[in-house]
């Protein structure tokens, strides 16, 4: 995500795929996943879905129970772990609260009823006990029906005067690691989600006079009297959200084999954002790694902070009026394709990974596209500012500051803390490295990253063993002390 935050001042094209090659990627990165099928019918802020989750245990432990996160709940009423700080509140819900949440109506486990209940402070997990233990490799069918009513809210799920946002709006599989199933609670902090990459087919009848922007591609598409039904599918991904409006334009181009479409409205420049969106998938592809989907959606949104990712498709803020802004933020969100999309991690506990990487990514993007006017050693030098600002601002405030980046994302004492840390501080690191062991050494880095670890999930040793590998050089420890706060900057 990006952050909207005053005096945050974070603020070719050799492809290297091929149309065969991509699709080759992505049918072998798609083979024995989980898959989720989903028939919704939306109507007047309201989801009606029959969902079909054809679990594959990939996990080396012996499963007797299922977890699913149930986003929704977290923006009902007296909701304890709430998705909107009481920082951003009156811009989040301009009309007053509005509660959002979901019904689960019924659980199958196998086609018969399943046994299931609720968990969480907020009714946020669900926990379905299975009849036989599901081993490694083997397989259970899970069918859910529900219904879901989207809150008035500007944020990632909810919706505003122009766009509905449908995302974390679905039972969707916690991850399970080093024996736990990990089940954090939202967080107004930071982008609190972490799943395993999965099949998608999402089918989606709505009111003819809406236009639908998603996660995925189209195959196939039925028009009734006064309803359209889109049958949808997206491959290895690790979630998927949509993006509902009656007042869309849209404008498309390719990068390579992609379908970038650009939906909007209220945009002078909307050719131009749709090339940032074109030139940073072109860009990204030929530096880390290609970008192995049909189709990338760069979507305004009604929306607080300034972007944020889902696989495919990122939401950028109307908000942001800036055009030099706008732009950041659709380089940023774009990046996070990379590091969130493809090479997945943990953001409630190692938000530097994603945020650090993909901000210093748009210093990248700018270093190789000029045109853009933004310069790398001004940008970097800029942020440096900004985190010796925020360090000294801290510090006569509360008298010390904890700098360490190796934290949960609760466990940060404010949303600014959170941002110059991870954000900020994780850019700072990412370039500090370039000088260390060269710039075009990191790239090569980055790519080795990216190539051996897309699709999957990371933790922090992942990136440090290929920082070592390629550098050929002992980087553990220098690491660890920008994680654990131990360097002055
Ligand atoms: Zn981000």
């Amino acid at each position: 995500m990006k952050k909207f935050i005053m005096f945050f001042l974070i603020c070719v094209v050799i492809l290297t795929g091929c149309a065969t090659t991509n699709q080759k990627t992505i049918k072998k990165a798609s083979k024995n996943l989980t898959e989720y099928s989903m028939d919704i019918v939306y109507d007047n802020y309201t989801l009606n879905v029959n969902q079909n989750v054809n679990y594959i245990n990939k996990d080396s432990a012996m499963h007797d129970k299922l977890y699913f996160h149930l986003y929704p709940n977290n923006f009902d009423a007296g909701a304890t772990n709430k998705p909107v700080s009481s920082l951003h509140y009156d811009r989040a819900y301009p009309n007053g609260f509005s509660a959002g949440n979901i019904q689960i109506e019924s659980v199958q486990l196998n086609g018969n009823d399943a046994k299931y209940v609720f968990v969480g402070a907020d009714n946020d997990f669900l926990e379905i006990a299975l009849d036989d233990s599901v081993a490694p490799d083997d397989k259970c069918t899970i069918s859910m029906q529900y219904s879901v009513t989207i809150p008035n809210c500007l944020h990632r799920f909810g919706y505003g005067d122009n766009t509905i946002n449908v995302a974390n709006f679905y039972p969707i599989l916690c991850v399970y690691e080093e024996g736990k199933w990990l089940m954090e609670p939202y967080h107004s902090n930071g982008d609190p989600f972490y799943s395993c990459v999965a099949n998608y087919n999402v089918n989606i009848t709505y009111p003819s006079n809406l236009i639908i922007a998603h996660t995925g591609y189209d195959t196939n598409t039925s028009v009734g009297e006064t309803t359209t039904t889109l049958f949808t599918s997206a491959l290895a991904v690790r979630d998927y959200a949509f993006v509902i409006s009656d007042k869309f334009q849209v404008v498309s181009g390719k990068a390579g084999d992609t379908q970038v479409n650009y939906f909007y409205y209220d945009d002078d420049h909307a050719l131009d954002s749709l090339q940032a969106g074109i030139d940073a998938i072109n860009t990204f592809s030929s530096t880390f790694g290609s970008y192995p989907y049909q189709t990338f959606n760069v979507v305004k949104a009604n929306f607080i902070h300034g972007g944020m990712e889902f696989p495919n498709l990122v939401y950028i803020s109307d908000a942001v009026r800036e055009k030099a802004d706008y732009l950041n933020v659709i380089i940023h969100e774009t990046a996070h394709q990379w590091w969130y999309g493809l090479v997945g991690s943990d953001a409630y506990r190692f938000g530097w990974l994603d945020e650090g990487l993909t901000d210093y990514s748009c210093a990248v993007f700018y270093k190789a596209n000029e045109s853009y006017g933004v310069d790398y050693d001004k940008l970097m030098q800029s942020t440096m500012d900004n985190y010796h600002t925020f360090v000294d601002i801290y510090t006569k405030v509360l008298g010390n500051i904890d700098t360490s980046m190796n934290r949960n994302i609760a466990d940060y004492n404010s949303e600014a803390e959170y941002v110059y840390l991870a954000y900020v501080k994780g850019a700072l690191l990412f370039d500090n490295i370039s000088q260390v062991i060269g710039y075009n050494k990191l790239m090569k880095v980055l790519s080795a990253y990216f190539e051996k670890y897309k699709f999957t999930n990371v933790t922090p040793d992942n990136f440090i063993d290929t920082l070592e590998k390629i550098s050929k050089r002992e980087m553990r420890s220098y690491v660890n002390s920008w994680l654990e706060g131990k360097v002055k900057l």
